[in-house]
């Protein structure tokens, strides 16, 4: 009988490309996606496996108890992805994010273990470096570097992991923390760097950089991701951490002229502006425990996976002209609930 995954989140940007990548393996597993479809959340994402007879998409809210029991049913395998994601968000509004990815984690967390199922191989929660706070000039994150988590969604995060972790040291509950680098691909909502800056400038429209755009992130494929958590699936001891990097360190600045570069577009684009509140200086990561342990290696370059993510925002504007519809009608919903 082919494993059943419950995964949340999967109708986001690495929701969208685990629920592809389980779907292609050849354990033919069954994949039940959960997902509220907030702002972030676009059926559109997973066009190409709708009608896969082994997925299963379900509207609904990680924190929803009922819910969440009723789905954890006959299921193998947990993964958490949903998640409120964008830092500027959380500084403008930190509730929500404490609401989804702590309370919204313990619900799932509960549900499994009152699953009471030996059965469950495994609760997956997906995480992030930010957990760590930020570096100097040097050093990388390992899996005991301490969690000094700056704004309220890295906090979050860092809270619903230490969570987790309790779970399997009070519980025995299977969890594996994973805490990834900053992601890039396909089917990112452009609100994060890499895909408003491909719109921005593909438009002839500013590109907004905080600071002096010297602040460092540690670049990532999607794809690398999610064959990353396939491998913590497949042999991520429990109550284990692991980092997921591809070693690939770049200023937000080097990354804005490469993509003005690949666009054929001035560098006079370009408008440094205030920089983000707590905004971390550098990240990088040590993920040799995943790649020694696991096996796992990051295998897509950097310079042509981000040519290929510019073009394929260049080819798809109807995907972004949907995400901008949705962000419309979601603004007047919420100005509508509001009275105003
Ligand atoms: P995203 O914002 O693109 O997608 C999040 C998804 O979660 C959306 O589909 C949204 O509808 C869904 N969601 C939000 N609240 C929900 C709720 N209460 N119930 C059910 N579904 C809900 O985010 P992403 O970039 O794909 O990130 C996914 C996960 O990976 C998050 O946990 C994030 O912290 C982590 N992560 C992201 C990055 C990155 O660079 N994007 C890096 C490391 C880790």
């Amino acid at each position: 009988m082919a494993k059943h995954i419950l995964l949340t989140g999967g109708a986001g940007f690495i929701g969208s490309w685990l629920v592809r990548h389980l779907l292609a393996q050849p354990e033919a597993y069954r994949v039940t996606n959960l997902d509220l479809l907030t702002y972030a959340g676009n059926p559109d994402n997973l066009l190409d496996v709708a009608s896969n007879p082994r997925y299963r998409f379900v509207e609904g809210d990680i924190c929803d108890e009922a819910l969440v029991s009723e789905l954890m049913g006959d299921v193998d395998i947990v993964i958490n992805a949903a998640a409120q994601t964008h830092v500027d968000r959380s500084i403008s509004g930190p509730g929500i994010f404490i609401h989804t990815n702590v309370l919204g984690t313990q619900v799932l967390l509960e549900s499994a273990r009152q699953k009471k199922s030996a059965s469950l191989e495994k609760f997956i929660q997906i995480s992030t470096d930010e957990v760590y706070g930020s570096l100097g000039q040097t050093g990388l994150f390992t899996e005991t570097s301490a969690l000094e988590p700056s704004s309220p969604y890295s906090s979050s995060k860092a809270s619903g992991d230490l969570i987790a972790l309790s779970y399997f040291k009070t519980y025995g509950l299977p969890v594996c923390v994973t805490r990834c680098s900053n992601n890039y691909g396909p089917n990112q909502y452009p609100e994060k760097l890499i895909p408003l800056f491909i719109q921005n400038a593909s438009n002839d429209k500013a590109v907004p950089v905080y600071g002096d755009g010297l602040n460092v992130r540690d670049w990532i494929h999607v794809q690398d991701h999610s064959a990353a958590v396939f491998a913590v699936i497949k042999a991520g001891r429990p109550g284990e951490v692991y980092n997921i990097g591809a070693s690939n360190e770049q200023n937000n600045l080097w990354i804005t002229r490469k993509i003005l570069e690949i666009l054929e577009k001035p560098d006079t684009l370009i408008r440094f502006v205030e920089d983000r509140l707590g905004h971390d200086r550098r990240y990088a990561i040590d993920s040799h425990k995943i790649q020694t342990e696991l096996g796992w290696r990051p295998a897509v370059d950097f310079e042509s996976g981000l040519r290929q993510t510019v073009q394929w925002y260049l080819d798809n504007p109807a995907w972004i002209e949907a995400v901008h519809r949705r962000a419309t009608a979601e603004q007047a919903k919420e100005a509508h609930s509001h009275g105003v």
